[in-house]
């Protein structure tokens, strides 16, 4: 962000009569041979005491901001100049910060205060109602910390720490926050009416919810509870779908519940639920699930469907009975978010470009072989597969599915769920399927070697297959599937293509920003200077972190009749990969950089999924 340069100390010194400028130069000496700051050479010297130092710095600091923000109001036609003119006066009287006593005085909205700070300060305005927080950050201050500084940690910006202040502009402040979270910090602001919300939010006084055991609460109580559950539960999975978690953990542990969101892989504490609501919470999402309340001592599993932030989500619920200490029954919860990307029902929506999308659909309309799908976990298979199904069900042909997990029933499909508990293995599920005449069976993983076996068979026999596998690119498939015993020859005839996709997070376009990554870089990955790529400043949108939603990069291999005469005879995987790239195979990485390059996702995002080529 940017900064505001600031009067040079000696400057000030000098105006204020508080040195001559004889002491000045003495300072100014001193600080070269030491090494040292100016002002603390003038109090090497004598020449001044630390406590008036800080005292006018301070003072300075705080004219400067008012000046900037009564400067800004005045431009932006929102002030008069007499109004101004009365607001400092009142300000120098008060010691207030000029931004109140116009809010207080009526003469600004908290709204328009917010607005002028934020655009024309570039700083970040926080509103805690929407916003839960995270307790690794939290905690990098105190309470008492937090409250003295008037500034709670939010959560991560690139290399930043995002910490909310209520006076953004002090610099004072800021840096002595920055050497307490010893981590580089973003300011961002938050009225001080905010500021108390969130301070109880962020560090939760356990004792503030009497206990009900303790209290026998009445009707009304119970009832209060049971509303402040329902809102905690619903900021709860707010925030997951927000962040684009895959699970929400929820613990019992001293303190009460602990909250844990996995996002990225990666799982992020945030503030537990006090003790005093944890059983409201916990009843609140086994109602939710419609699972037996009452019930605590054994494994539920239930789910439902949650709407936020217009994202929806099916919600799996997992309950686990636990002891806490020697005698307390309490209930842990894993809550799993199915389907994410509801809006991500169709292939463009994923992220396909028209030309790969036409070529997609060609290979999977072919009247017989195997189209796989590959990526590895949590890449978004699933989606393109139901996806699949779905051009094919448009397309009036008969599926038949066996399916690891059924995420989503699909109109007129016949979809079957491997059991391995009750013996229903993908072998015994496809033995029965292909019995059966459907046009297409979509498997959902090809998870061992009689699979594999078994679907390669069928579509030499004419049968359309459509599935999925776990691999890091379009032409590793055809070593994996050596490996699982199919020879080159079946390889050759029977894969008709292969669609690799990886998924990126998207840039939130609430605050994209265009770009020059640094001339290094982009030499590296011979770019030409100056190419410009986007990144999110990080707004409350989406949660400070620059990105909403996620996308797929795809890469589509299907072998001309020269390559699959090169796979029947045993090509490597590296070999086929050198050749397919010089029969101009688009590729994972080419597709990341053209969706970085127009915005969609960040340079960081593609590097990190695609490797080099
Ligand atoms: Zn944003």
């Amino acid at each position: 962000m940017r900064r505001r340069p600031l009067k040079k100390v000696g400057e000030i010194l000098l105006e204020r009569g508080l040195i001559n400028l004889d002491q000045l130069t003495q300072g100014l000496m001193h600080q070269k041979k030491s090494g040292a700051s100016l002002g603390s050479s003038l109090i090497h010297l004598g020449l001044i005491d630390y406590v008036t130092l800080e005292k006018v710095l301070a003072e300075e600091l705080d004219k400067a901001q008012s000046r900037k923000i009564g400067e800004i109001l005045l431009e932006s036609g929102r002030l008069t100049l007499e109004q101004l003119n009365e607001t400092l006066r009142l300000q120098q009287e008060s010691g207030r910060l000029l931004g109140e006593i116009l809010v207080e005085k009526e003469m600004l909205s908290p709204q328009q205060l917010f607005d002028a700070l934020s655009t024309q300060f570039d700083v970040k305005v926080v509103e805690p109602e929407q916003m839960l927080f995270k307790k690794d950050l939290v905690d990098l201050l105190t309470r008492t910390e937090a409250a003295s500084f008037k500034a709670v940690p939010l959560c991560m910006a690139g290399p930043h720490l995002v910490v909310a202040f209520h006076e953004p502009f002090n610099n004072r402040i800021v840096k002595e926050v920055e050497a307490k979270v010893n981590h580089p910090v973003e300011p961002a602001y938050i009225t001080s009416e905010n500021f108390k919300i969130a301070l109880d939010k962020a560090y939760p006084d356990p004792k503030r919810y009497v206990k009900p055991a303790e209290n026998r609460p009445g009707t009304i109580q119970r009832e209060a509870h049971k509303s402040e559950a329902r809102k905690l539960v619903d900021l709860i999975l707010g925030q997951a779908l927000l962040e684009g978690a895959s699970f929400v953990h929820l613990e019992p542990v001293q303190e009460g519940l602990s909250v844990r969101l996995r996002i990225d892989g990666a799982l992020q504490r945030l503030t537990p639920v006090p003790p005093a609501l944890q059983e409201e919470v916990v009843d609140t999402l086994k109602t939710m699930a419609h699972l037996k309340v009452e019930e605590r001592h054994v494994i539920q599993n239930g789910y439902f469907t949650h709407r936020a932030v217009n994202k929806e989500a099916a919600v799996k619920l997992s309950t686990f009975p636990v002891l806490v200490g020697f005698d307390k029954q309490r209930e842990k919860m894993t809550i799993k978010l199915l389907n994410r990307d509801a809006s991500l029902e169709r292939l463009e929506d994923l992220g396909f470009y028209s030309a790969v999308q036409q070529q997609y659909e060609n290979l999977l309309l072919q009247k017989q072989g195997i189209v796989l799908i590959s990526g590895p976990m949590d890449s978004g298979m699933t989606t393109t597969l139901y996806a699949s199904l779905r051009i094919l069900g448009d397309n009036n042909l008969s599926i038949a599915t066996i399916e690891k997990n059924i995420d989503t029933f699909l109109d007129g499909v016949a979809q079957t769920q491997v059991d391995s508990a009750r013996g229903y293995s993908f072998g015994k599920g496809l033995h029965s399927v292909l019995m059966d005449d459907a046009d297409v069976v979509m498997v959902s993983e090809i998870e061992d070697d009689e699979t594999a076996a078994l679907i390669f068979q069928a579509a030499l026999n004419g049968r359309r297959i459509l599935s999925g596998v776990h691999a890091s690119d379009a032409t590793s498939i055809y070593s994996l599937l050596r490996e699982m015993g199919v020879e080159p020859l079946t390889l050759g005839m029977g894969l008709s293509g292969v669609l690799s996709q990886k998924l990126v997070r998207r840039i939130c376009v609430e605050c994209r920003e265009a770009y020059h990554p640094s001339s290094e870089l982009l030499e590296s990955l011979r770019l030409r200077p100056n190419t410009t790529f986007f990144r999110g400043r990080g707004c409350q949108k989406c949660a400070f972190s620059g990105y909403q939603g996620r996308i797929g990069l795809f890469e589509l291999f299907v072998p001309d009749e020269s390559l699959r005469n090169g796979i029947a005879t045993g090509l490597s995987s590296d070999e086929l990969r050198r050749l397919a790239l010089q029969k101009g195979l688009h590729t994972l990485r080419m597709d990341g950089f053209r969706k970085a390059l127009e915005g969609i996702t960040t340079l960081e995002q593609v590097l990190a999924v695609s490797g080099r080529e």
